[in-house]
């Protein structure tokens, strides 16, 4: 039973928001099972897009039938946790209840099924909340657009641009610092 429950820990899984599904990535290219919340999917169901991302609709339902992709909700108690760290971190209102809950997905699936979990996203707000939160975040890993952000490391009290790296705490005021693409 140990055995298997510590095997289990080394599966990687990647969490995927709704910008990395967007790019058309090819899951058949990954060896890792990708998790998402059905809301995601929601978001890129909508009427709106909904022809322009026929094909990528249709690479998701294949994903989900050969268990590539799994869609699951966070139990509240995760929901909970990541609403009262964002009300501390800023990032409450930057957020939407889809990206909260992709979040809250993640811690779960970190306390619950495995460590070895990087969940990919390219919104500024949900990295600096995962990074909160010892979340393992990377961005999208679209060629070119990876290497067009430059950040910058500010303040969120003192509305300074530091030139310290983002761990740090800020010298005047001793919040944490955040990040921002530069404009
Ligand atoms: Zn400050």
């Amino acid at each position: 039973m140990t055995l298997q429950k510590d095997n289990k820990k080394n599966n990687e899984i990647l969490i995927f928001d709704t910008n990395i599904f967007l790019t058309g990535i090819d899951f058949n290219l990954l060896k890792s099972e990708i998790y998402t919340t059905p809301n995601v999917i929601e978001e890129i169901k909508i009427d709106k897009y909904i022809n322009k991302n026929r094909n990528i609709l249709n690479k998701i339902q294949a994903a989900i039938d050969s268990k590539k992709l799994i869609l699951k909700t966070p139990s509240n108690k995760y929901i909970e946790e990541v609403d009262k760290k964002s009300e501390l971190t800023g990032d409450y209102n930057a957020l939407s209840n889809t990206d909260k809950e992709l979040i809250a997905l993640t811690l779960e699936l970190k306390e619950t099924v495995s460590i070895n979990i990087m969940i990919y996203t390219n919104d500024y707000s949900m990295e600096n909340l995962c990074s909160e939160l010892d979340i393992p975040f990377a961005p999208l890993f679209k060629k070119g657009i990876k290497s067009k952000i430059i950040w910058e490391v500010y303040c969120p009290y003192c509305k300074e641009i530091k030139a310290e790296n983002l761990n740090k705490n800020c010298e005047k005021c001793g919040l944490k610092l955040k990040r921002r693409p530069k404009k």
